[in-house]
């Protein structure tokens, strides 16, 4: 009886692996087309009944189905060629080779946690760090930018015992709930948590649209504010963490910060006991084409520096890079820092390999004269188009601002997403952004050459000359 018991449980379990065996098969023979075995009606419906719908497709109920990428192209099922203009996370361009070749290696030798020693996490931190001014020189690991923004704000409490956060208008620093606290982008939106009592907002130093128009005073002007805020958090009976800011605004609208903004506010700042925040998440790493880090431009050495999307390439690795004081503090008052997946080696070597690329492709100059090419063929198109009110950027960080009249500067979002969607028409990527969406802006991988600024420039203008005949 026991016997035939064992057998039975024996045939089961054999019935068992033969059909997983047999599920395998039949998901490797079909899975021929890059794009899987399932249609994309069936991958819709399949998002749209599991994927959370807070999560939003591009182009939704057209949305885009891409199965491979090159540089700054990307494919559809269809083998239809995008040329992507948004993506800054796969920074030195998709799928890049060496940055692969890294990634895949690593994973075939080791992948483990930061708390043994590794040259490739000793090399990368001590060659990232090289790379910023005295005295940073100190890195945190972690995975995301929103990660980053969060220990960031916790070095600063810790800093100075402090709770109150001084931060942009319409900036965006991450999903998580501190992150949340300081993005106006979030808090301020009808959905979001509105703004918390210990955080004072700046206005955005817009000089094509707010109230400091005059490019060579509206940096002292809009930093001024600092002050003001400083005392609204003394008035309160608290003391100020920090400030933390976009060394040049993205979900905000493209804007460059006027000179002198950044020195005049953390001049306030710091005199009130805070440290500062550069966030350089989306512009790090030589897209601006001035040198590594935006913040440079403005002449200051934040306290801390969060990086993030561009420094793996699309491989989740982001860091904190501070002072080893400030580092320090952070250990005499807080638990061991340790994050499971901030430092493995995987992700080191994909930085060393990112960092390697930029240097070896020259990739900063390559912004700077692309990105001006992009600048002037832009403003000739803005000498045509009286709906363009404004373009501005630096390097391969452009924005487009469409307006209903040039003197009243009323802003046309209707334009902006007419021309956005007449270039995902003649399959070019570009999105909207600002308070009023009606800017269009380019952030392409820093491959983006001269031929795509023609092409670029050539659909933008057919683009917009469609607006006025319809
Ligand atoms: N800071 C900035 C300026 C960002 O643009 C973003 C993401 N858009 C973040 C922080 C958050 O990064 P992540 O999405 O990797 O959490």
């Amino acid at each position: 009886m026991i016997l035939l018991g064992v057998q039975f449980l024996m045939n089961f379990m054999s019935l068992l692996v033969w059909k997983n065996d047999e599920e395998e098969d039949i998901s490797y023979t079909e899975e021929k087309k890059l794009g899987g075995s399932l249609s994309k009606d069936e991958i819709y419906r399949l998002r749209k009944k599991h994927v959370a719908n807070a999560c939003i497709l591009f182009y939704d109920p057209n949305p885009l189905q891409i199965v491979r990428a090159k540089g700054q192209y990307m494919y559809d099922e269809e083998d239809n060629e995008y040329l992507d203009c948004i993506n800054n996370v796969c920074h030195v361009g998709h799928c890049h080779p060496e940055v692969v070749t890294a990634a895949c290696k690593q994973m075939g030798i080791l992948n483990t946690n930061s708390r043994y020693l590794s040259h490739l996490n000793s090399t990368y931190s001590q060659q990232l760090t090289s790379l910023f001014p005295a005295p940073l020189d100190t890195v945190f690991f972690v995975n995301s930018g929103s990660e980053a923004t969060e220990l960031s704000l916790e070095l600063c409490r810790v800093w100075n015992d402090a709770t109150d956060f001084i931060c942009v208008d319409s900036g965006y620093h991450g999903h998580t709930r501190s992150a949340i606290t300081i993005s106006n982008y979030k808090f301020g939106h009808p959905r979001g948590i509105g703004q918390p009592d210990f955080v004072q907002m700046m206005d955005l130093p817009d000089t094509y649209r707010g109230q400091h128009r005059d490019v060579h005073t509206a940096g002292e002007k809009y930093g001024a504010q600092a002050e003001l805020l400083v005392q609204n958090i003394n008035n309160r009976g608290a003391k100020v963490a920090g400030f933390i800011g976009e060394s040049a605004i993205s979900c905000g609208g493209q804007i460059m910060l006027p000179p002198n903004y950044l020195k005049t506010v953390y001049k306030a700042v710091h005199k009130a006991g805070g440290l500062c925040i550069a966030d350089e998440v989306q512009v790090g790493f030589g897209r601006c084409g001035t040198g590594m880090w935006v913040f440079e431009k403005q002449g200051v050495v934040p306290d801390i520096v969060t990086i993030g999307k561009p420094m793996g390439n699309g491989h989740p690795i982001a860091g904190v890079v501070t002072t080893r004081e400030i580092a320090e503090r952070y250990r005499q008052n807080r638990p061991e820092y340790f994050n499971t997946y901030g430092g493995n080696p995987v992700s080191m070597a994909v930085g060393l390999a990112v960092l390697d690329v930029i240097k070896k492709e020259g990739l900063v100059k390559h912004a700077k004269v692309t990105g001006d090419l992009f600048l002037l063929e832009l403003e000739r198109l803005k000498e045509r188009h009286s709906c363009i009110g404004d373009v501005r950027g630096i390097g391969l960080f452009l924005g487009i601002e469409f307006v209903k009249c040039r003197e009243s500067r009323e802003p046309d979002e209707n334009t902006a997403v007419f021309v956005k969607k007449e270039m995902y028409r003649n399959r070019i990527i570009v999105s909207t952004e600002g308070r009023h969406n009606n800017i269009v802006k380019i952030k392409p991988p820093m491959s983006f050459d001269q031929n795509n600024v023609a092409h670029f420039i050539n659909h933008f203008d057919r683009a917009i000359s469609q607006v006025k005949v319809q």
